[in-house]
């Protein structure tokens, strides 16, 4: 069996590369499918990332992805800009199959695809990234001292962002397209009470404007079609996000919102040999290096499992 490798990762964001450079000290030669369009994971489309512990003037998004990407590079991680397109997770020898439908095999898989934060399908928006346009408020929140803001959404992470938003920032409006919320009524309260937030009842967001920052929105009521301008410099997308598991249904045991379960504190699944951490995991922290830590955990948890075979 000397093609089956130790250990096979999917994913290069902050978890799959940590992953990575662990199982690659550990002398694992792990290989890595960074994915096709996006190798290097979400913070490929930020600028500054402030909030990585280790970079006292902050970093640019993709510098932080290259150097993570050249370090577990450095151990000997074998990394493969490809996606993979199927996978047999329940054997004892896990497989994983790529674009050109060639088949690798691995005695344990870390499965590390993030999700994907939903969008508003706005022209403008994706260029606006990181320039006025954000979709979380915990890192880029700072930036926006004493500016007027807009949150979109209606749910508890559209109230939690738009509360903690509050504590820098002018005004925040939030952008809903009903006259209700769909937040917890606790939530619901906490922004209510809070003289800093408005809402925008009945109102979606039809139009982002600006050149190299956002400098406003049309927003447009759903009931009657008028449209109107609202002045912000930041605009804070809380709609949604979908953890990226659509390979693993039927064989990993995913939650009600499909984020993959793990058998916390562990990042054990529900199979034996395969591990998952980073936001394909996590619905509560989204970070950086919360990925990057729980990456950490899957590759000790996949060296422990496999010296346990030996
Ligand atoms: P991701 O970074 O999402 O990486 C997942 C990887 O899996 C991708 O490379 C993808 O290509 C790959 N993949 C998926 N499916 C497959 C497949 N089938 N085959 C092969 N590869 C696959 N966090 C902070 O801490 N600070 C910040 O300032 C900050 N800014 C952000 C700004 C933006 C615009 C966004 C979107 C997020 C930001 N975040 C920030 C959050 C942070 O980026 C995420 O929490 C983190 O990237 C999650 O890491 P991850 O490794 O779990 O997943």
């Amino acid at each position: 069996m000397s093609d089956v490798r130790n250990v096979i990762i999917i994913g290069s964001g902050p978890a799959g590369y940590t992953a990575a450079l662990y199982t690659a000290r550990a002398s694992l030669k792990p290989l890595v499918f960074e994915g096709a369009v996006t190798a290097g994971g979400a913070l490929m489309n930020t600028t500054d990332v402030e909030n990585f512990p280790g970079f006292r003037d902050g970093i640019m998004g993709p510098d932080l992805m290259d150097n993570m990407r050249a370090q577990a590079e450095r151990f000997g991680a074998e990394l493969v800009p490809d996606d993979v397109v199927s996978v047999d997770l329940t054997g004892d020898i896990k497989t994983v199959t790529d674009t050109a439908g060639t088949v690798h095999r691995a005695k344990a898989v870390i499965v590390t695809t993030g999700s994907q934060h939903r969008k508003l399908g706005l022209p403008n928006e994706d260029a606006l990234s990181g320039r006025g346009v954000s979709w979380c408020a915990t890192c880029d929140g700072f930036f926006f001292k004493d500016q007027d803001i807009a949150v979109v959404g209606g749910g508890d992470t559209a109230m939690e962002e738009a509360t903690f938003l509050s504590r820098f920032a002018k005004s925040v409006t939030i952008v809903h397209r009903r006259d209700t919320l769909r937040a917890s009524k606790a939530m619901q309260e906490r922004a209510f009470a809070d003289p800093k937030i408005k809402f925008a009842w009945d109102s979606e967001v039809a139009a982002i404007h600006g050149e190299q920052k956002l400098s406003g929105l049309t927003l447009r009521n759903t009931k009657t079609g008028e449209t109107s301008e609202l002045a912000v410099t930041g605009l804070f997308i809380a709609v949604g996000h979908d953890p990226r598991t659509e390979l693993f249904k039927g064989q990993l045991e995913l939650d009600d919102e499909g984020y993959l379960k793990v058998n916390a504190p562990s990042t054990r699944t529900n199979l034996t040999g395969v591990f998952g951490a980073g936001d394909v995991v996590d619905h509560t922290y989204r970070q950086a290096i919360t990925a990057a830590g729980t990456g950490c955990s899957a590759a000790l948890d996949a060296e422990r499992f496999l010296a346990a075979l030996a």
